[in-house]
């Protein structure tokens, strides 16, 4: 089976852009829930020689009331369980927030692999607001900027290595 990578992370940090940004430049869509909700959950990716199912977690807060934490915790709990790969994604811009912690905590549990996305670096004078996210614990972050595409090609192979 293909392997299936999860993103996560708090609302407005860019999840659905990046998901787009992915499935718009190649592929396959595999799954659509209509009716369920406006986005779309599921799309395929290909990169290099790998393809994998991309999971946008965040489209399940439509289906919701929960406040903000209780969402991310479930979109945790479903990465946990379902994701080869978990994408922890977070806003470069307005840096850690209480949340980003509160789901790094839970992420920590697992044995899963974990790639720490730190979006919204539009260009090279942003670069330096990843080195707050080393304080999650969860490794190097990748600066990314899903609206311009910029970072996308190292954040994949950073992904596929842990196929
Ligand atoms: P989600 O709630 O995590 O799915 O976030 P969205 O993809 O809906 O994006 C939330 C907001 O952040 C939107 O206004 C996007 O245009 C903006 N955004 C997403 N990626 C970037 C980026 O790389 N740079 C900047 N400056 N804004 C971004
Ligand atoms: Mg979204």
């Amino acid at each position: 089976a293909k392997p299936i990578v999860a993103i996560i992370g708090r609302p407005n940090v860019g999840k659905s852009t990046l998901f787009n940004k992915l499935a718009g430049r190649r592929i396959a869509i595999v799954e659509d829930t209509p009716g369920v909700t406006r986005d779309r959950l599921y799309c395929e990716v290909e990169w290099l020689n790998h393809k994998f199912t991309l999971i946008d977690t965040g489209g399940i807060e439509m289906e919701t009331e929960d406040v903000i934490l209780k969402q991310m915790r479930r979109q945790a709990e479903i990465a946990i369980e379902t994701a080869d790969v978990i994408l922890f994604m977070v806003d470069g811009k307005t840096g850690i927030t209480a949340d980003d912690y509160e789901v790094a905590n839970m992420l920590r549990r697992t044995h899963k692999p974990i790639v720490l996305a730190v979006n919204k670096i539009d260009n090279i004078e942003m670069e330096a607001n990843k080195y707050d996210f080393y304080n999650l614990g969860l490794g190097e972050p990748i600066t990314i900027s899903a609206a311009l595409g910029l970072g996308l090609g190292d954040m994949l192979d950073e992904i596929v290595k842990h196929f």
